[in-house]
């Protein structure tokens, strides 16, 4: 029900956890109790958007409200200019301590690569911001290293048909027209993490899990061409890294090997 979307009571985790089992996947189990959390001032919340290449790439635009990250998945991610409306996926409220996560999923729900692409701080343009989601239009300013200015989310009517589960979960992502808009593609001009300031196949080079080597295609078989052609370049770069800090042992057998002996 989108009730459980919006309550403020109850534990909003529960779907968040109940997606995951935290024994095989790095993501934070949200443990740590809302409480232990200091109180911020609002020009000090955090937002943040991770770009995540699961099944399909998608950016997540995450909120900090109520001591969780409130979470819309946008297939595009994010655009600058003012006259685009780009779909974003209401999904479930994120711990606090997501925000800062980057690193690999090696299966399960969101199995893939996710990275950090922009974080800072956002402020909601209404005070009270329970209000502006239930009634499905929250504005908000980013001061973030790539989104800055001003935004809205405003939710759309459901199709017919829509599932219960989905109702009430499809929104738009639009830039207003200020300072910080334009027709800057942000997506393909500035690509990387603002935290490894890599791109997915360092992420991925750095922890490559081990049922992904075996498998090499990706997340159990997903076919799935962006993560096959990701984990191809990670492969690469950890058999670069090999090459070049090897034990002195293998590099003697491998400096003899460029010099075949004579009479071969
Ligand atoms: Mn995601």
């Amino acid at each position: 029900m989108a009730d459980s979307l919006h309550s403020k009571h109850g534990m909003p985790l529960d779907e968040y956890r109940r997606k995951r089992n935290f024994a095989k996947t790095p993501e934070p189990s949200g443990e740590r109790k809302p409480e232990s959390r200091t109180p911020r001032k609002p020009e000090t919340l955090y937002f943040c958007v991770q770009k995540h290449l699961a099944s399909r790439l998608h950016y997540d635009l995450r909120l900090e409200h109520d001591g969780v990250l409130l979470s819309w998945a946008v297939p595009r991610g994010p655009s600058l200019d003012h006259r685009d409306k780009h779909m974003a996926v209401r999904t479930e409220d994120h711990p606090y301590d997501y925000g800062e996560f980057e690193g690999v999923i090696p299966e399960g729900y969101g199995a893939g690569v996710v990275m950090l692409w922009d974080s800072g701080t956002w402020q909601p343009e209404a005070d009270d911001v329970d209000a502006a989601l239930e009634k499905g239009d929250l504005k908000f300013t980013l001061d973030g290293y790539k989104l800055k200015g001003s935004w809205v989310l405003v939710r759309t009517r459901d199709r017919p048909g829509t599932a219960a589960a989905q109702r009430g979960r499809s929104w738009l992502l639009i830039k207003h027209r200020d300072h910080w808009s334009g027709a800057l593609d942000i997506t393909t001009f500035a690509p990387l993490s603002v935290k490894s300031e890599g791109d997915f196949d360092d992420i991925l080079a750095a922890e490559m899990p081990a049922l992904w080597v075996a498998a090499r295609a990706g997340t159990g078989g997903a076919p799935n061409k962006l993560l096959r052609e990701v984990v191809a370049k990670a492969a690469s770069k950890i058999a670069e890294r090999e090459r070049t800090t090897q034990p002195p042992a293998s590099g003697q057998r491998r400096a003899a090997k460029r010099k075949p002996p004579q009479g071969r």
